[in-house]
């Protein structure tokens, strides 16, 4: 969707002429007579700031319908409850490491079996599947190695099985990447990274291909009451008028960031989807628009978690946090942040060796972006001598 179409699907107030969307902060709707309403009722069901939210969403990655919720997790949560005990999901290997522990810790308690394949092969998927395969769950890029799989290759298999494909799309982003015209039914995000965009808020959003599971999403989201509140829902929004523009110059800055690093004789290795070196980079350019994100992970040469924790705490612009996707960058250390709780082998298994770091380009000029990752490679290198000497 163009900005242009962004900015203009955003309704201006029909009963005021404001131009931002008002923030109905209230818990219930005045009803003229028992069911007799203006199309709203009680808060939990319906708001009028997150009904312009969801129906913005929807648009955005062309589906049916989108439902806006309290985090990505609690999203993630609405859709795994359209299954019952006896059902199997075929998940990524690399899944975000929040979704791990719900599915692990919560779903599979309750009966719901979940097998994890690298799904950048696509046989795989198609090994893995089985008649009692409810959901083919897929990032696109992964979470810090970036990997990639071929939505559209991977749908089939799943329509060949009944089953339903659900792409959670965070890091593709609605302006890079958009599933459901590759194929996917139920697309997921967390709010909380590119869409909200300035690390403001959390939130989570799905968004459904058909009516039908329009539906049933609805029910749960009402049912269980996971709901994003106004106030989030008018930042969610704010956050959209801008996607576009922000999420191309991430993109932009990612891409000169991991050209530099690729060229630097400490970097061992360096992991974006942008770069030709990457090994899921044509498909990754076919699906991504060829806009490839703001997340950029790369390991040392020095692979130690002394040099690595030099380094992330030696940057002035790169500020040392989990979470990405803001106008502000961002850089993290998943062996001892995001994926310190797996242990050591799983986690060399996974690509996130003792100096992986992560980062999340911001909007700053890269020049500023490179200089100051300069610095904290002249701050290892001291750091080193010192050592030694
Ligand atoms: C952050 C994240 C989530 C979870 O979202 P929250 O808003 O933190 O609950 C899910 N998937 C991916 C890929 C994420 O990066």
């Amino acid at each position: 969707m163009s900005a242009t179409k962004i900015i203009h699907s955003i309704p201006s107030d029909p009963l005021t002429g404001a131009i931002s969307v008002p923030v109905y902060q209230t818990s219930t709707f005045i009803q003229e007579a028992p069911g007799v309403n203006k199309g709203f009722d009680y808060a939990r069901s319906n708001n009028p700031t997150r009904k312009v939210l969801e129906d913005l969403v929807a648009k955005l990655e062309h589906g049916h319908s989108g439902f806006a919720f309290a985090t990505g997790l609690a999203a993630i949560d609405s859709v795994l409850k359209l299954l019952s005990a006896g059902d199997e999901i075929v998940a990524v290997d690399d899944i975000y490491g929040g979704a791990y522990r719900l599915f692990t810790h919560v779903y599979e308690k309750l009966g719901i079996k979940v097998n994890y394949v690298d799904t950048t092969e696509v046989d795989n998927v198609a090994e893995a599947v089985t008649s009692k395969t409810k959901l083919v769950w897929i990032e696109s890029p992964t979470n810090p190695t970036l990997k990639v799989s071929d939505i559209k290759a991977i749908s089939n298999i799943v329509k060949s099985v009944n089953a339903l494909l659900v792409v959670d799309n965070t890091f593709g982003s609605p302006i890079g990447q958009n599933p459901i015209d590759l194929g996917a039914d139920i697309i997921i995000h967390s709010g909380t990274k590119y869409i909200g965009g300035h690390s403001d808020l959390v939130a989570g959003l799905v968004i459904t291909k058909t009516k039908e599971l329009s539906e049933k999403i609805k029910f749960v989201q009402n049912a269980s009451g996971g709901v994003l509140g106004p106030w989030d829902c008018f930042l969610t929004i704010r956050g959209i008028e801008t996607l576009d523009l922000r999420f191309r110059k991430q993109c932009e800055n990612a891409l000169k960031v991991a050209l530099y690093l690729e060229q630097h004789d400490a970097v061992d290795q360096v992991f974006y989807p942008g770069l030709k070196s990457h090994k899921n980079h044509e498909i990754a350019n076919s699906q991504q628009n060829g806009l490839f994100g703001g997340v950029v992970s790369f390991s040392l040469k020095n692979d130690t978690q002394d040099a690595a924790n030099e380094f992330v705490t030696s940057t002035a612009f790169f500020k040392l946090a989990e979470s990405l996707g803001g106008v502000k960058s961002l850089l993290c250390y998943p062996a001892q942040m995001t994926h310190a709780s797996i242990p050591r082998e799983k986690r060399l298994q996974a690509g996130i060796t003792d100096s992986l770091i992560r980062l999340s380009c911001g909007i700053e000029e890269a020049d500023d972006l490179i200089l100051d990752l300069e610095n904290a490679f002249k701050s290892v290198q001291k750091e080193a001598e010192v050592l030694f000497v």
